[in-house]
Order: structure tokens, then C-alpha cells, then sequence
């Protein structure tokens, strides 16, 4: 991929922190947060990148990615994590760099949290790497993260072995759902009510995103509050909606198969497909 014009030169840090604790539901319990856009974004030299190759059915209901959300609606917000994300990009070593030096800082001192991604997901190997080499460099801060990148986690922890300071919980409406074990691995599916989540065995986060990073096997969470997307959601989980698209899925494939093999049937010359004599 191209350097941006705007990174000919090496790139100075942005700003003071890169981690930040605006979002109002994190802030609660002093939640520190990195952010990246939402799924597919136009970069600024106007190419067309997807930040979460993973998403499933979760992309037309994510709260970050409607227009409607604060994410979009505000141009600082919206142009603060293109940046966030273009320095990954574009300038990786640099941005691990500062994110080293950063989690050094007195203000992570003392019983520092850290959520990676409150939307946005592990885009790549490279990145990902960078992230495991920045939270084995910062044992003091403890680390989560939600994400779909389920093959992509999984390798790296292979490659580098898991830091001991971080939970990751795998989440649900992702087109790697079916290789999550729902009863071993540390999940998270999306409710459209109370009622739902409890039915289905799960534990309600609402108190604290913090319940995220614990060590319950069942995470659950309400559809967020945009009326738009709760409609998309309707009455079910986004696992429940990621099994049905892909049942259809499979069944459009299956029948293009069928199709396919009928069509070579009968593209076949009349006496070939005859089972020849044996006498
Ligand atoms: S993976 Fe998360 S941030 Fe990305 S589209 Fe899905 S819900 Fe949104």
C-alpha cells in the first residue's frame, strides 16, 4: 500500500495519549481505549479498507458503524480514529513506539485498564504481532478485547504465546462464529433484551464492560440504543441471525452445485453417458 503524502516524512505523535477515556459507558470504571473506524472505511487516499475482515451480520448492526452513532456523526471523532487507523497502516513501528512509551507514563501507573478496540477489530497479523509485543512490554496495564478475528488471535498466540495481561473474548455475528466452542471459549453474543440473554445461560455485562475480561465462559450484552439497528436486530442474538445467513448461505451454494453438475450432465454427448455393453 502507498504512504500517505501526509507521512513522507517520519510521523510525529499525533498527540499526547493515543489511548483515551471519552467513551461514556468505559470512563465508569477508568477504562482506557483504543479505537479504530468501523468495518469498511474510505482511507485518505481514498482507497476502500475493511478494519474488521470478520464481521458477519454484526456489520449492519454495529452501533460504530451507523450513521446515526456518535462515531460517524462527529468529524473530530470521525477523523481521530482514521488517523488512529493510518498510523497502523502506514507507520506500525512508530505507533508501537509510542504506544511503549506512552503506557510507561505516570497515568498508567496504578491499576490501569485497557480495552483494544471499542470498535474496529485485529485487521491483520502484522498489527495484531504489535499489539502483543506492546502488552508483554507493559505488564502493569491489564489488557481485553472483544474480537471476531478468531484465526487471526488464535495464530498469533501461537506464534508468541498469549501476554499474560490480556483477556480476549471472542464475539458472535462474525463469519468465524463456527469455529468458536460457545462453551469453552470466552464469548459474547448481543441480546435484544434482558429476558433472551438470561434465557440463553448468558451473563448480563451492563454493570461493567470490565465483566468482559473476567473469566465467565458466557458474556452477554443489550442491543446498543440506536432505534435503527435494534430494529435490524429484531428479536434475535447476533449469533442467531449469523447461523441463519449462513444456512442460506450453504444452501445457495449447495443448490449452484446442483445446477453445475446438472449442466455438465447434460453437456455430455448422448451415447458417452451410456453404460457400455460388458459381453
Ligand atoms: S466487528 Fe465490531 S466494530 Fe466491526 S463491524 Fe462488527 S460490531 Fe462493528
Amino acid at each position: 500500500m502507498d504512504t500517505l503524502p501526509l507521512f513522507d516524512a517520519p510521523p510525529a505523535k499525533p498527540r499526547a495519549y493515543l489511548l483515551t477515556c471519552n467513551n461514556a459507558d468505559l470512563a465508569r470504571d477508568n477504562i482506557f481505549t483504543w479505537t479504530l473506524p468501523a468495518w469498511w472505511v474510505t482511507l485518505s487516499d481514498g482507497t476502500r479498507f475493511n478494519v474488521c475482515p470478520e464481521a458477519g451480520v454484526c456489520g449492519r448492526m454495529c452501533f460504530a458503524y451507523d450513521s446515526t452513532s456518535s462515531y460517524k456523526r462527529f468529524p473530530g471523532a470521525r477523523a481521530a480514529h482514521l488517523l488512529n487507523l493510518e498510523l497502523t497502516l502506514h507507520h506500525l513501528s512508530d505507533w508501537e513506539g509510542w504506544m511503549v512509551a506512552e503506557l510507561r507514563r505516570p497515568r498508567y501507573a496504578v491499576d490501569a485498564r485497557a480495552r483494544i478496540h471499542d470498535s474496529g477489530d485485529f485487521y491483520s497479523l502484522p498489527y495484531t504481532r504489535a499489539w502483543f509485543r506492546i502488552m508483554k512490554s507493559a505488564p502493569h496495564v491489564r489488557f481485553y478485547a472483544y474480537t471476531k478475528a478468531v484465526t487471526t488471535l488464535r495464530t498469533v498466540i501461537a506464534e508468541m504465546g498469549a501476554p499474560a495481561n490480556f483477556d480476549h473474548r471472542f464475539s458472535l455475528g462474525g463469519t468465524e462464529d463456527d469455529l468458536i466452542d460457545i462453551e469453552k471459549d470466552r464469548n459474547a453474543d448481543v441480546f435484544p433484551d434482558a429476558a433472551s440473554l438470561a434465557a440463553a445461560g448468558y451473563v448480563d455485562q451492563g454493570a461493567s464492560d470490565l465483566i468482559a475480561a473476567g473469566p465467565d465462559i458466557k458474556v452477554g450484552m443489550l442491543a446498543n440504543r440506536l432505534s435503527r439497528t435494534r430494529k435490524r436486530q429484531g428479536k434475535q442474538s447476533f449469533s442467531q441471525h449469523q447461523k441463519t445467513h449462513d444456512a442460506r448461505r450453504s444452501e445457495r451454494e449447495r443448490q449452484a452445485a446442483v445446477r453445475r453438475a446438472a449442466r455438465r450432465t447434460a453437456a455430455v454427448p448422448e451415447g458417452l453417458s451410456r453404460t457400455p455393453n460388458s459381453g
